[in-house]
Order: structure tokens, then C-alpha cells, then sequence
């Protein structure tokens, strides 16, 4: 429990109108983007590096947890505060430090929001490839916090391939610098350990990133499909010809219903599935490839192929896709993102057993996906007045995650592990694997004040999930 002392210790470093600590601003900061609760019990938000290592030192003296956090648009309980302790608020480090095109290199603070990135490269001509859906919100510190993925990840690569260095705040306030401004670094690589590890080793206070040249030209299609299966195999198929595509989305039918409901982005709402697939590069190239992937979609017997004709066409469909989660929400407040990555052969069984997982459970389970990366989000709507769907939800999740891993992929494509999926963390690693992560957590984080309890599952729990595998 944070005494008053602290509190005033805090506002000393932050300054007070850089520190809540009312009933309904804790409240405010008790959510994330999960349907999880719990409150903070300060929230301060830092304007430099000197000031989040003065907040750490003295958290750290006291053994008080620090949950860093950037908009909180995750999806994993990352940022909920259930061991109580300081919210560190990164927002209002929120500046461009530099844009320097020459060494295809931007260097910015970590509360600077993706969006605003790339309309400050957009005049150079350069793009920051990695970019969530949840762009126009998500901070670049979450974003590496969370190693996040987006729809251009699959010809780009996710965030870790765009960061070359970074400072960080280690958990006793101490300020150190990992990789540097090129590619490649000697000595161990702790900025790859440090991207996705969720708040839990550091803090990152400044980002070195990798920007890129604006593709030349661009082409949207929109192709319809009878059956997931078919645009499921459409999207192996694709990928098999070597045509490697900017984006390449799966939307079902529930999804483009719930988005036709909240805009007109132009998508129908009696087909099983659409892939909305970007196509980049020079202009002599995109047509073939056009031709290409029109052939591999009438074997798939596609219903339709549809090309945006014009930029605003093209805007629409991104905005309906990007939209996809908010639309749900506005046809069930309540439900569960799932974010297995499956090998991309395996999409159509897995689809096909969400399908059937889905209908064991009787619930309804929407589907978007980042396809072509095989990252599948099963949407888990349920009724927040129904205890029994509550429960059905929760274990529907859990057979979704042992399904993705058990076709040898992961529980979690780019969300993040947090509070949502520790115990789905047993079914992917072994318990050497689990150990060898908590002895790095202990050499970082020895006092365990850094986002303590997310990411990785308790050890004593261990026993408990063997004995169910055995008695499974
Ligand atoms: C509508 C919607 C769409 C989404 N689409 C995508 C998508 O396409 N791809 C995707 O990958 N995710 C997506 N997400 C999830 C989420 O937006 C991402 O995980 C995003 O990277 C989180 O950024 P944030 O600024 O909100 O971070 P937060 O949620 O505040 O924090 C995320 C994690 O990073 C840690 N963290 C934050 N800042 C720092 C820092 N400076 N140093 C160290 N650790 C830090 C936090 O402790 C936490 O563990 C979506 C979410 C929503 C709501």
C-alpha cells in the first residue's frame, strides 16, 4: 500500500500536474482494452528520461510494482494494475525527435502514437511499416512493448525488425542503450529481448526506427467468397505462387455484417468471406501480379474479384477493416479476441475446428485475420448477464489456444501473453523453457517491480497444468 510520502515523493520528481491519484482518475486507468479490472494506486506521467529512472529508483527502494503503459489499447491485460502500485503513464513523452531520411531512421519518444509517425513521414515519402489496426491510438512504445504486428506485417515484418536501438530504464533506475542506429550490433542482443517482453525488463524511453520508402504504387482488391475454406486455401495458394503481398486480410461474414452496420465500406454481407488484399510496388508489377492471384481465385471458386478504383474506395475498405473490433463491439460489448498464428497450410483445419469449437460451446465466434501471416483472431462473443456463456467463452479460449499450438503455432500472434494468456503460456513451452524466461526476468527485474505477474505463469501452477495434461 503506496503511502501519502511516496505520493509526494513522486510529485516532486513529475511535478504536480504530472500525477492523479483521485478515486475517478485510479478508475480510469483500471481498464485496457480487456474486459479486466483493477485499480492503481497513482498514475504519473513522466516528460523525460530522468524522470521515469527517478520514479523507478524510488519505486524500486520501496519494492512498489510500475505498470508502463502507452494508450492501453492491448489485448492482453497488460496494463491492468492487479497487484495495485504506479501506473507510469508514457503519453506525454510524445515527441519526434528526429526524421532522417538519408539513414532511412527516425528517432522518437515512446508515447508517440503510430499514426502520428506516419503522417510525419508521409511528406518524406517514408512509412513506418509495422501498423496495427489500432494505429490512429497505440503508442511506439506499446507498440514494442507488445512486438505488435498490422495488416502490412506480412510483407514487411513485425515491429523488432524495425527498431534498431533503444534506451531503456532498467527496474533500479539505472539508463542504458540497446543495438544502435544501424542494423546490426555486437555484443548480445538485449534489444531483441527487450521488444515484447511487456513491460516487465524495462522501460524504453527512446526508439531508434527503421523507416522505409513509401511503396510507388498500390492496388486494393476485394475478393468474395462462397466458403472460409476457399478464401482460406486462396491465401496458401497465394503465398505458395511466391506473389508476397502487402497485406492480405480474411474478414467472415458476422465481421462484414457488423461493419456494413456502423459504415458503407463497401463490403457484402451474405458471403461466408472476403480477403481484402493490398498489392505494392512499381506499376508494371502489380498488374501481373492482379492476374496472378485473379487465376488462383477462380480455382477457389471465387464468387467475385473487386478492385478499388479509387483512393477513397481504398480508404473505405481499410477504415472498415481497421474498424473490424469497435464493430463487433458495437453488436456485443463483450468478447474475447483470441490471436493464435498458425503455419498457413494448417489455416483451413484450424478455421474449420474454431468452427467446431464454436458450435460445442454454442456460441457465436467472428473471424478476422491477418492472413496471409496465418494470424487468426477469433472474435468470442458472449452475454456479461449469463454466467455459463462467461465460463463457455473462457474455455472456448483455451481450446482455441492448444488448437493453434498443437498445428505448431503459438497462442499469441502479436497481442502479448499478459494477465489473458499465462496459463495458455504451459501449453506452448516446456518448463525448462518457462525457467530459462525466469531467470532472465530475475537478472533484469531481480525485486520484481516491473509488470510483475504478466507474461509469465506462475511457477507453482506448473504442477496444476501437468496433472490436467495427464489427466486430459
Ligand atoms: C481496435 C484494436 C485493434 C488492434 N489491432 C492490432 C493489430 O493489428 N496488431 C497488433 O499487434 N495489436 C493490435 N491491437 C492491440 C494493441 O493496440 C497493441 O498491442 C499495441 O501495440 C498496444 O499499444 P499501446 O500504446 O496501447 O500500449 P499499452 O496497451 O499501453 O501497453 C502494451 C504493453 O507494452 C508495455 N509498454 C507500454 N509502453 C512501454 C514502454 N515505453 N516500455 C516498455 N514497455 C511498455 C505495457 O506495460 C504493456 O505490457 C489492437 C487493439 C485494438 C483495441
Amino acid at each position: 500500500m503506496i503511502q501519502q510520502s511516496f505520493i509526494k515523493e513522486l510529485t516532486g520528481i513529475v511535478g504536480r500536474d504530472n500525477i492523479l491519484s483521485s478515486r475517478k482518475d485510479l478508475l480510469a486507468y483500471s481498464y485496457d482494452s480487456t474486459s479486466r479490472q483493477e485499480m492503481p494506486e497513482v498514475i504519473v506521467f513522466p516528460r523525460s528520461t530522468a524522470e521515469v529512472s527517478g520514479v523507478i529508483k524510488a519505486a524500486h527502494r520501496d519494492k512498489v510494482p510500475v505498470i508502463a503503459r502507452g494508450a492501453g489499447t492491448n489485448l492482453s491485460g497488460g496494463t491492468i494494475p492487479d497487484r495495485g502500485g504506479i501506473i507510469l503513464e508514457l503519453s506525454r513523452m510524445n515527441r519526434i525527435l528526429d526524421i532522417d531520411t538519408a539513414n532511412h531512421r527516425a528517432v522518437v519518444q515512446p508515447g508517440v502514437v503510430n499514426l502520428d509517425l506516419q503522417n510525419a513521414l508521409a511528406p518524406f515519402g517514408f512509412v513506418f511499416p509495422p501498423d496495427p489496426a489500432s494505429q490512429e491510438m497505440s503508442t511506439l512504445g506499446g507498440n514494442v512493448g507488445e512486438n505488435a504486428g498490422g495488416p502490412h506485417c506480412l510483407k514487411h515484418g513485425v515491429t523488432s525488425k524495425y527498431v534498431y536501438g533503444m534506451e531503456v530504464v532498467l527496474s533500479d533506475g539505472e539508463v542504458i542503450n540497446v543495438g544502435g542506429s544501424v542494423e546490426d550490433n555486437p555484443g548480445y542482443d538485449l534489444r531483441g529481448l527487450l521488444i515484447g517482453s511487456e513491460g516487465t525488463l524495462g522501460i524504453a524511453t527512446r526508439l531508434t526506427l527503421h523507416i522505409i520508402p513509401k511503396p510507388e504504387t498500390s492496388r486494393t482488391l476485394l475478393v468474395i467468397f462462397e466458403t472460409l475454406e476457399n478464401a482460406s486455401q486462396t491465401v496458401s495458394d497465394i503465398i505458395g505462387a511466391g506473389i508476397i503481398p502487402g497485406a492480405m486480410e480474411l474478414i467472415d461474414k458476422t465481421t462484414c455484417w457488423a461493419i456494413e452496420q456502423g459504415i458503407s465500406a463497401g463490403y457484402p454481407t451474405d458471403a461466408e468471406a472476403v480477403l481484402l488484399i493490398e498489392l505494392e510496388g512499381l506499376q508494371d508489377s502489380l498488374d501481373r501480379q492482379v492476374r496472378d492471384i485473379s487465376e488462383i481465385c477462380q480455382k477457389n471458386k471465387v464468387r467475385e474479384l473487386r478492385i478499388a478504383k479509387t483512393s477513397a474506395e481504398q480508404a473505405a475498405l481499410w477504415q472498415g477493416r481497421r474498424g473490424a473490433f469497435g464493430a463487433i463491439a458495437r453488436i456485443c460489448p463483450q468478447y474475447i479476441v483470441m490471436d493464435g498464428t498458425v503455419p498457413r497450410n494448417k489455416m483451413v483445419p484450424t478455421i474449420h475446428r474454431v468452427d467446431e469449437i464454436a458450435k460445442k460451446y454454442h456460441l457465436t465466434i467472428a473471424l478476422v485475420a491477418h492472413a496471409g501471416d496465418g494470424n487468426i483472431h477469433p472474435l468470442i462473443l458472449f452475454d456479461t448477464g449469463n454466467p455459463e456463456e462467461i465460463v463457455s467463452a473462457r474455455k472456448a479460449g483455451d481450446e482455441i489456444c492448444e488448437l493453434c499450438s498443437s498445428m505448431g503455432g503459438t497462442i499469441t500472434g502479436e497481442h502479448g501473453v499478459g494477465l489473458e494468456k499465462l496459463h495458455a503460456m504451459f501449453t506452448q513451452f516446456s518448463s525448462a523453457d518457462l525457467s530459462a524466461m525466469r531467470r532472465v526476468k530475475e537478472v533484469f527485474d531481480p525485486e520484481g517491480i516491473l509488470n510483475p505477474g504478466k507474461l509469465l505463469p506462475p511457477e507453482e501452477d506448473e504442477s496444476l497444468h501437468e496433472t490436467k495434461e495427464v489427466a486430459g
